[in-house]
C-alpha cells in the first residue's frame, strides 16, 4: 500500500493532512469524481463530529448488500393469495411493503400488475434505479447501457433474448425508474398453483419476473 492510502488510526486525532481517500472501501478504485469527493467529505465530517461511526457505515452497507429478492417475492405471493392485499399493494406499494414488515423508507414504490392483456417491464434509462429494498442489488445487465436503451426502444426483442415471448396481442409497457420512484412488477400467478401455500408460491416469484424480463416460474 502506498503511503497515501495507509489505514486510518482512530486512536489519534483527525489530521487534515491525511489523504481522505483512506476511507475508500477496499473494492473501490481511486478515481475521485465530483460526487465521490463530496460523499467522502460529508462522511468524514459526520464521523469527525461523532454523528455516525465507520462501523455504522459498514453495518449499513452490509445490511443493504444483504437484501435479496425474497422480500419482493413475499409481497407477490401475498398478493396472489389475498385479493384485498393485492388491491392495497397496487394502490400504495410502499404501504403494502410496510404491512409485511419490509422497510422501504421514504421511497415511493409503485407496483404494476401483469395481466393477460398487459406485460410490464422495468428499467432505469438514466442509471441503475431499482427496488433494492425488495430485490437486493441489481444484476449487472440491468445497469448496462445496452439494456437501458434497448428496453425502451425494442422491449419485445430484449424480452425474447431473455427467453420471454409475449404474444402480440399483449401490450408491453416499460417503466422508467427514477431516484425517488421505483417499480416492482407483480407477475401473473402461474397456472397449476391452486394448491400451493404462500411460501411455495413465493419461490416461484423470481427476481427477473419482478423486473418483468421473465414470467414467474411454474411449479
Ligand atoms: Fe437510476
Amino acid at each position: 500500500m502506498s503511503g497515501d492510502h495507509h489505514d486510518h488510526d482512530h486512536d489519534h486525532g483527525h489530521d487534515h493532512a491525511h489523504d481522505h481517500a483512506r476511507t475508500f472501501r477496499p473494492d473501490q478504485d481511486d478515481t475521485i469524481t465530483h460526487y465521490r469527493a463530496m460523499e467522502i467529505a460529508v462522511r468524514e465530517l459526520l464521523i469527525e463530529k461523532g454523528i455516525i461511526t465507520p462501523d455504522g457505515v459498514r453495518r449499513a452497507i452490509e445490511f443493504m448488500d444483504g437484501r435479496n429478492p425474497e422480500y419482493g417475492a413475499k409481497m407477490v405471493a401475498r398478493a396472489w393469495v389475498d385479493p384485498e392485499y393485492k388491491k392495497r399493494m397496487l394502490a400504495d406499494g410502499s404501504a403494502a411493503a410496510a404491512e409485511l414488515g419490509i422497510d422501504v423508507g421514504l421511497l415511493k414504490l409503485v407496483v404494476v400488475e401483469n395481466t393477460d392483456r398487459l406485460h410490464n417491464m422495468i428499467v432505469c434509462t438514466l442509471c441503475s434505479c431499482y427496488p433494492r429494498n425488495l430485490l437486493g442489488l441489481p444484476p449487472d445487465w440491468y445497469k448496462s447501457r445496452n439494456y437501458r436503451s434497448r428496453a425502451v426502444n425494442e422491449p419485445r426483442a430484449v424480452l425474447r433474448e431473455f427467453g420471454t415471448t409475449i404474444p402480440d396481442d399483449v401490450e408491453v409497457r416499460v417503466h422508467d425508474s427514477t431516484a425517488d420512484m421505483r417499480y416492482l412488477v407483480l407477475p401473473r400467478r402461474p397456472a397449476g398453483t391452486e394448491r400451493l401455500d404462500e411460501a411455495a408460491l413465493a419461490k416461484l416469484a423470481t427476481r427477473d419476473s419482478m423486473i418483468g424480463v421473465a414470467l414467474a416460474d411454474t411449479p
